[in-house]
């Protein structure tokens, strides 16, 4: 069993551990038997889930943590470092400094200022709050496929928000963002690499021209997509988008979802470090232990898992984050992966795709004489591949994201269920085309 040589690997670094102390760093008033019991539950009930760690689940973004994710993070959980401050969690923020610093330095930035968080949503509010303490009268705009958080997180540091139109690709259109521009006191712009529903890729060297003429921030939410700055297999345009993600203000991306994390993984970077100065607060009682940087001067979370951090870093460690790596090679699969699910789509008289995968992401749908017949086949076929172990996501797409082979079909409603899968395990390359097969069957 994989899981024995694992603990047998994790018992080998905890009595190493361990003996660091030079005495025991366990609990040892332990009722054996109730946890036992009690372990036994949680397995009974855990068991109510998708499958989301099997190839045949390609539905939503999930991607099974990788076994040096898992077993450093249980490893650390046995300190349970606080990586707040340094005090807490001295090696761990030493961890977190490094790893963090290796992810900048993949977007091309020797220097930076950044961390890690509980995920991309408060990333992404960090990004935004600075963006209000650099431009506290102006708004923020995001495209109408950003992730919904851009809206609400705007409204949570209190600046207004604008919705930008998207092309049939479900990019950014930049010739609407400059509608705006125009007309509106615009101090940050959101360019999404990777848009969470679709995949797709913003123009971000569209935008960058834009900034030299209206002057705002510009934030790149890499939550989903980040990692595939280092796939060199994407469409010539797309990688141009990559290429220029240095030119950002900020970025996000999430280790928790391609970067072989459990969740609690979020990071925030900023390419200009004084914006450190807009985190000043006097805390009386927390730095005590030298005048180094403590993670907490530079985070709105306080407490922060310490174990995120080790995770992240021995995953780095054993994939060094760089181009033509096994982690790069994996993220190319996955893309080929998708390219692949699209010809299928494309070669069937029975279903329509929308639009070709930027990166892992595969939207399609059924044919049909109407938007909300398409959508009950999609729902339909959903549920069917379901029954037979394969695992779809859904998604409304709005009517005007439609091309013009959508013509034809009577718009009875605003939107279109499509079907939509992410292909983020390396191995669904070599499972796509039994996935399509399942399609197939539950389609007639
Ligand atoms: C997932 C995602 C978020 C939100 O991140 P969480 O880690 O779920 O909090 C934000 N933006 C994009 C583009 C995402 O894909």
């Amino acid at each position: 069993m994989q899981w024995q040589k694992e603990l047998e690997i994790l018992g080998a670094a905890l009595e190493k551990l361990q003996n660091n102390f030079g005495y025991p760093i366990h609990e040892t008033n332990v009722n054996y038997a109730s946890l036992e019991k009690v372990l036994s539950e949680v397995a009974d009930k855990m068991g109510d889930n998708y499958p989301y760690f099997d190839p045949n689940y390609a539905g939503q973004m999930l991607k099974p943590p990788h076994p040096i994710a898992r077993l450093a993070y249980t490893l650390a959980m046995h300190i349970n470092p606080n990586n707040h401050a340094l005090d807490g969690g001295r090696a761990s923020s030493s961890l977190e400094k490094e790893a963090v610093a290796e992810i900048a330095n993949m977007f091309g930035w020797q220097e930076h200022l950044g961390h890690l968080t509980g995920g991309g949503t408060m990333a992404n509010m960090e990004a935004l709050w600075i963006a209000r303490k650099i431009h506290p009268d102006k708004i923020v705009v995001a495209s109408e496929m950003a992730h919904y958080t851009h809206e609400r997180i705007s409204e949570v540091v209190g600046l207004g928000f604008s919705k930008v139109g998207c092309d049939n690709l479900g990019r950014m259109d930049a010739s609407a963002l400059e509608e705006i521009l125009k007309t509106k006191n615009v101090g940050t712009v959101v360019c999404t690499l990777g848009t969470t529903g679709t995949g797709s890729v913003d123009p971000l060297t569209e935008i960058l021209p834009l900034q030299k003429k209206y002057n705002f921030r510009i934030h790149v939410d890499a939550a989903y997509g980040g990692y595939f700055k280092l796939a060199e297999n994407l469409a010539p345009e797309t990688t141009e988008q990559y290429a220029n993600i240095h030119h950002a203000d900020s970025i996000v991306i999430d280790p928790h979802k391609h970067g072989l994390q459990p969740y609690g993984c979020g990071c925030i970077l900023f390419k200009d470090p004084l914006v450190g100065g807009y985190y000043q607060h006097n805390s009386p009682y927390t730095y005590f232990s030298s005048a180094e940087l403590h993670l907490g001067e530079i985070s709105l979370e306080c407490s922060r898992a310490g174990a995120a951090a080790v995770a992240l870093w021995a995953t780095m460690k054993y994939f060094p984050i760089k181009p033509k790596s096994d982690f790069a090679n994996g993220l190319e699969k996955c893309h080929s992966a998708a390219l692949k699910l699209y010809e299928h789509i494309e070669n069937d008289e029975a279903s329509i795709s929308l639009f070709k995968p930027e990166i892992d992401i595969v939207v399609w749908a059924p044919t049909g004489s109407s938007l909300s017949s398409i959508s009950a086949k999609s729902n339909e076929i959903f549920e069917k591949t379901a029954k037979k172990g394969v695992h779809l996501a859904l998604i409304k797409i709005p009517v005007k994201l439609l091309s013009n082979e959508w013509d034809n079909i009577e718009k009875d409603q605003e939107y279109v269920t499509c079907l939509r899968s992410c292909l983020m395990k390396h191995q669904h390359i070599d499972w796509v085309d039994r996935i399509w097969e399942t399609i197939k069957d539950v389609s007639h």
